[in-house]
């Protein structure tokens, strides 16, 4: 703290134990830690300086954006130092001839989708926290969305990034070129590391040109499977799809509950919903487009189809899909696993989901992103008492992760390892994969300084 204080402004560091106390925690709720410190680096040099320092004294670093992850991420280690981002916000260049955009880490998510858009670009990637959530953390965690159906997850637009190891060297990886044969990819292997390889301090980001028309369409369904199914015939269509949601029931009724309105009244059969946006780059392709969903979409008994052009009605549909994340934090404690398999697989998994749970006494809501196989499957905590809890924690989460690694899925498809899932590891990967990511953090941090105790067991 000292040497943080000779060396920085008096403002850019605290150990205030109400300061301390307000970053104990992400998102995730669950595990909470006190930091020693916590900085506000305002460039580059500073981070340098301040890993170099903590490097030499065996200190660890854990980097934060807005603490919005889920897998407890960027919860300090204890005594530990906490560097958090949000000085570091600035977009510095937006580069229009080659739809290139370079931003430091500590930018809001929305707001790097704003400006760009200014400049005639769209930055596609869209998690329900963008309004707060930084792009260093969806770096960090590979971070997706909705439209990643069509567009990809954060690592596909990531160009080239500066980045500072553990012993304060500064690193460049990437290139601004859109091909790039040239050596291992540092970048991507940067791309979902969660802060525990290197601490990123710059981003450059491929942009596209923006779609021109949208329409979205709910459809109810009588049984979960008739709106996983349906998922697979739209897969296989060559409409131009941007999204495919799904939500069932039970998590509708909690927005519902959160919302005090269903937003679009739900059919008393309905047992689940899917939420599809169409792109076009007309309004009679719009047309076509949307004659041709009706076409898949009969493939499989439906219970209603609503097709919205207009905004205002296109956000009241989108928004129960939006704020569900909210409004089950309300509705009681919960644990999320972020589960993903091969689409055609995600059948065999929702009913395996519900067969775990009434086994083993515990009631999930489930909706997500199920156009690319991925699943939120909340599990409840509701009246438990603490000894049923903790052993829900971890056998109800063990035996829904096994399934999910046995049906070809991986432990998080967007929320990353973190703290919270870093027990199951081994449930995917076996001791020699293990080892070698072991020397992968070893050859980036010798000390093991960057955000310890995540991702590798
Ligand atoms: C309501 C809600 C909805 C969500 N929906 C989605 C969704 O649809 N899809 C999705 O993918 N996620 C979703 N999330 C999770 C969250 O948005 C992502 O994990 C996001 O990437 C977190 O960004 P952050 O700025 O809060 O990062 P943090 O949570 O602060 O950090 C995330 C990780 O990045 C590391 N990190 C942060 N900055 C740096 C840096 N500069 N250098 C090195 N490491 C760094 C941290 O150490 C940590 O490991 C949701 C979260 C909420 C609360």
């Amino acid at each position: 703290m000292l040497f943080l204080r000779q060396h920085l402004k008096p403002d850019q560091c605290s150990d205030d134990p109400n300061i301390l106390e307000s970053y104990s925690l992400d998102e995730t709720g669950v595990y909470k830690s006190i930091p020693c410190a916590v900085v506000f680096p305002e460039s580059t040099a500073d981070v340098s300086l301040i890993l170099k320092c903590c490097n030499g004294d065996k200190i660890s670093v854990t980097p934060r954006g807005a603490g919005a992850g889920l897998a407890a991420n960027s919860v300090p280690d204890t005594g530990g130092l906490l560097m958090i981002f949000s000085r570091m916000s600035k977009i510095l260049r937006i580069d229009s001839q080659n739809g290139i955009v370079t931003v430091q880490p500590g930018c809001i998510v929305d707001v790097l989708k704003q400006e760009v858009r200014k400049e005639g670009w769209f930055y596609p990637v869209d998690p329900a926290s963008s309004g707060t959530s930084m792009i260093g953390g969806h770096v960090n965690t590979n971070a997706s969305g909705p439209f990643t159906y069509k567009y990809g997850s954060t690592r596909r637009y990531v160009m080239a990034l500066e980045a500072v190891l553990a012993d304060g060297t500064i690193i460049r990886t990437g290139s601004r070129t859109e091909k790039n044969s040239t050596g291992y990819s540092l970048t991507q292997l940067l791309c979902g590391s969660e802060g525990t390889l290197a601490v990123i301090t710059e981003i450059s980001l491929k942009l596209l040109p923006p779609p021109r028309l949208s329409s979205t369409a709910l459809v109810s369904y009588a049984t979960l499977e008739d709106g996983l199914n349906a998922i697979l015939c739209l897969r296989t269509s060559s409409i131009d799809i941007a999204a495919i949601e799904w939500m069932e029931r039970d998590a509708i009724e909690v927005v519902a509950q959160y919302e005090g309105e269903y937003g679009i009244e739900l059919e008393p059969e309905c047992a689940c919903r899917l939420w599809i946006e169409i792109e076009a780059n007309d309004a009679e392709a719009l047309e076509r487009e949307l004659y041709a969903l009706g076409d898949v979409l009969a493939n499989v008994p439906s219970l209603n189809i609503l097709i919205a052009d207009e905004e205002a009605t296109r956000q009241r549909i989108w928004k129960v899909r939006r704020v569900i994340g909210h409004a089950v934090r309300q509705y009681s404690v919960y644990r999320e696993v972020d589960t993903v398999v091969p689409v055609s697989n995600m059948v065999r998994l929702i009913h395996t989901i519900k067969e775990i749970g009434n086994r083993m006494k515990f009631r999930t809501l489930c909706y997500g992103h199920a156009g690319n196989g991925n699943i939120h499957v909340n599990v409840l905590r509701e009246s438990m008492n603490d000894r049923q809890w903790a052993g829900i924690l971890t056998d109800g989460v063990e035996a829904l992760l096994k399934e999910v690694v046995q049906l070809d899925g991986v432990l998080s498809a967007e929320h990353g390892i973190g703290l919270l899932n870093r027990p199951f590891m081994p449930l995917q990967f076996d001791a020699a994969e293990i080892a070698l990511m072991r020397r992968i953090k070893t050859a980036f941090d010798p000390n093991g300084i960057l955000n310890p105790g995540k991702v590798i067991p």
